[in-house]
């Protein structure tokens, strides 16, 4: 008989407002969590869920906002370092400020949250760390040369963090989404949609929860062996990548 998985600790989800942040943050709600999130734009939240104002660009707004969750929730014990942004164009007309811009909130932003969080997970000798990455990030994507250097850093990130303090109770994990209907992915122009739904096995996209569902297991009890690893949800796109 498997044990009840844990509940009632305090999550933290980067953008968490809307798209597949949400849906995680929904999914620990569900499971008993204290949740919250941080936005950047105000909107509307589900009840029971904390919102906290917060830029992971900006180190200022991070640390408030983790004081209001500790204040709230107590130390974060998972932390779900979610929020991203792409500026794709190919690399001829790729800028320094496009490269720097994405690399700035996808790898930088998930290090300073990481970082702000790390010390109250050590105090608790426990922690559950999973990082948002993506498909491309290891199986690469014309246009998006900024957008995959940083969401391939995250699995160094998560498989360094995992060598350092694996000892102390912390694990550190990569979900790796494939097309998942967002906000991000509706800006796509068609033909692109259609080109990655026949490239994907499944022959579908996915919804958010289905990402959300992976994130729950995968800071649960039952995948406390598991740590530096690469989760994919693609339906089959990246296999092997
Ligand atoms: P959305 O564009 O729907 O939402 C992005 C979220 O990130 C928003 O909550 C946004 O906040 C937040 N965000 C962006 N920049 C910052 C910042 N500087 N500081 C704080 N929050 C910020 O994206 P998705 O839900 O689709 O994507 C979520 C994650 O999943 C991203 O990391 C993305 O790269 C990844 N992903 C998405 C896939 C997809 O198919 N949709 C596939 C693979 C990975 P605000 O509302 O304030 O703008």
């Amino acid at each position: 008989m498997s044990e009840q998985s844990a509940t009632g600790r305090s999550v933290l989800v980067t953008g968490g407002n809307r798209g597949i942040g949400l849906a995680i943050a929904k999914e620990f709600l569900a499971n008993g969590d204290k949740v919250a999130v941080t936005y950047r734009s105000v909107t509307e939240l589900p009840e029971g869920i904390l919102g906290v104002q917060a830029d992971v660009t900006d180190e200022a707004s991070l640390d408030a906002a983790f004081k209001q969750v500790e204040e709230a929730h107590g130390p974060v014990e998972v932390l779900v370092a979610n929020a991203g942004v792409t500026k794709d164009t190919l690399l001829l007309r790729m800028s320094e400020d496009d490269f720097t811009s994405v690399i700035d909130t996808n790898l930088t932003g998930s290090f300073r949250v990481l970082k702000r969080a790390i010390k109250g997970m050590i105090r608790l000798r426990k922690g559950r760390v999973v990082f948002i990455s993506s498909v491309v990030g290891l199986y690469g994507s014309p246009g998006q040369i900024n957008y995959s250097a940083s969401k391939s850093g995250l699995v160094g990130m998560a498989r360094s963090l995992t060598r350092e303090l694996g000892s102390r109770g912390i694990t550190a994990n990569v979900v790796a989404p494939g097309f998942i209907n967002t906000d991000m992915t509706a800006e796509l122009p068609e033909d692109t949609q259609k080109g990655y739904l026949a490239s994907i096995p499944a022959g579908r996209f996915a919804d958010p929860e289905e990402v959300a569902r992976v994130v729950r297991w995968i800071a649960g009890d039952e995948a406390a062996y598991i740590s530096g690893a690469v989760i994919p949800v693609d339906g089959g796109l990246g296999m092997g990548h």
